[in-house]
């Protein structure tokens, strides 16, 4: 299968410009996007998109919002950076905001991808385990995470142990010590892999990369209560779930706990390079080199201008237009429509929360991947963008800005290439 109508002259131009001069290391579509509007894109040759999947979920407000264009320009032309020596009021407009939302006093520590926010995560709970060594003989204390199967926390080599996917770390032997994996929604299993040298749980609120899978209510609680009990530290890796996406403004809400640090990343840009590590109060000192001598972490870039001031405008915008209670009942209807509409197509499950929905096909594990993106791509031919996992599920994240009349327009397209 491939796509019929978008290898016109100037996308294959710009294809074979591409292929000359960049690094190979994704699989792409053969479709060149010029422009961004909303939940829209325009090929380079003109083809209009409606975007179901916008960026991998961060243009959390869709392609070019007027108020964020606003907001980098106008702090384009005060100051972009400056350093973290020195104190800017955007990065703490940004932090307010982050503490609000979150409601447990989140210290943010800014960094640039989901990555850079889940290597900070370890870092601190590392800091925690030695200096809370507990049973541990180990030199270093307790350091070793625990995360779950299908579980995806990036591809740095602080991440790469801790993401399931043994695809992700193939080939990038020796990675740093100190990860194991349990059953996600299953916290016995998780309990299992603790041993004395263990300091964290990381886990994600709704799991994203790994198909969309939503833990039964009872998980976090007793995940938290677990990690109660053994004086471990509970990371909530939100870099999909946070700011409003599943109809909450972090999916730890959902559960009805606390974590002690939360990453960030994604939509929390809008579509910029931002990644953000909020640290629990009580773990702060940890990192402040005036309590413990020394800086114990930091970037160059973190906290620039630019990305603090669009970042905390995307904060205010969800809030004063009632993003994150749209996403849900949005959400909802979304859910609705397709069990409806889907009923008699291959199709096993639909599954999510707010605007992170997931529909798994029904089909034999080793064909059901290839078919998603056969559906992808033929849904892309119609003007539909969505995204299919290898697993064989087929990803909706559009912006929490969608107009409901191109939503369900999308959603008639979707239905239509899975029923055919
Ligand atoms: N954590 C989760 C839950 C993710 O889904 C991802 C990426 O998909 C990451 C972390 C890594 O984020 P990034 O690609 O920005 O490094």
């Amino acid at each position: 299968m491939s796509l019929s109508a978008t290898t016109d002259a100037s996308t294959q131009a710009l294809i074979d410009r591409h292929d000359a001069s960049l690094s190979p290391n994704y699989k792409r579509f053969p479709v060149a996007i010029g422009r961004g509007q909303g939940a829209h894109l325009w090929g380079v040759d003109g083809k209009a998109y409606l975007d179901l999947f916008a960026g991998f979920g961060a243009p959390l407000l869709g392609h070019c919002h007027p108020e964020l264009v606003e907001a980098v320009t106008g702090q384009a032309n005060r100051l972009w950076h400056v350093g973290n020596l020195l104190h800017t009021e955007p990065q703490v407009e940004l932090a307010e905001r982050l503490r609000d939302a979150s409601g447990f006093d989140a210290r943010p520590f800014f960094c640039h991808s989901g990555a850079d926010s889940n290597d900070a995560a370890i870092k601190v709970a590392r800091l925690y385990g030695k200096a809370n060594p507990g049973a541990s003989k180990d030199e270093h204390g307790r350091y070793k995470v625990v995360a779950t199967q299908r579980s995806f926390h990036g591809r740095s080599f602080g991440t790469m142990g801790a993401t399931a996917n043994p695809a992700v770390r193939h080939g990038f032997a020796p990675l740093p010590p100190g990860y194991a994996h349990g059953t996600y929604d299953d916290v016995a299993s998780i309990e299992a892999q603790i041993d004395a040298e263990t300091v964290a749980i990381l886990a994600e609120p709704v799991q994203g990369e790994g198909g969309i899978h939503v833990p039964s209510p009872s998980f976090f609680p007793a995940l938290r209560a677990m990690c109660d009990k053994h004086d471990l530290l509970l990371i909530a890796d939100e870099v999909w779930t946070g700011c409003g996406r599943t109809g909450r403004w972090f999916g730890h809400h959902h559960w009805g706990v606390q974590p002690d640090l939360m990453t960030l990343g994604k939509g929390v840009g809008g579509g910029l390079a931002l990644g953000a590590c909020c640290i629990a109060p009580r773990l702060a000192d940890l990192v402040d080199p005036r309590v413990q001598g020394g800086v114990k972490h930091a970037t160059t870039l973190g906290g620039n201008c630019l990305t603090m001031a669009v970042a905390a405008k995307l904060m205010e915008v969800i809030e004063r237009d009632g993003l994150v209670e749209r996403a849900a009942r949005v959400g909802e209807q979304i859910k609705d429509r397709l069990r409806d509409g889907l009923a008699k197509a291959p199709v096993r499950d639909i599954r999510g929360l707010g605007l992170f929905l997931g529909v798994e096909l029904d089909l034999p594990a080793d064909t059901a991947g290839a078919k998603a993106r056969e559906f992808v791509l033929t849904a892309m031919d119609k003007g539909v963008m969505v995204n299919g996992t290898a697993s064989g599920v087929l990803r909706l994240a559009p912006p929490l800005t969608i107009e409901e009349d191109d939503l369900h327009r999308g959603l008639d397209t979707l239905i239509e290439v899975l029923c055919a």
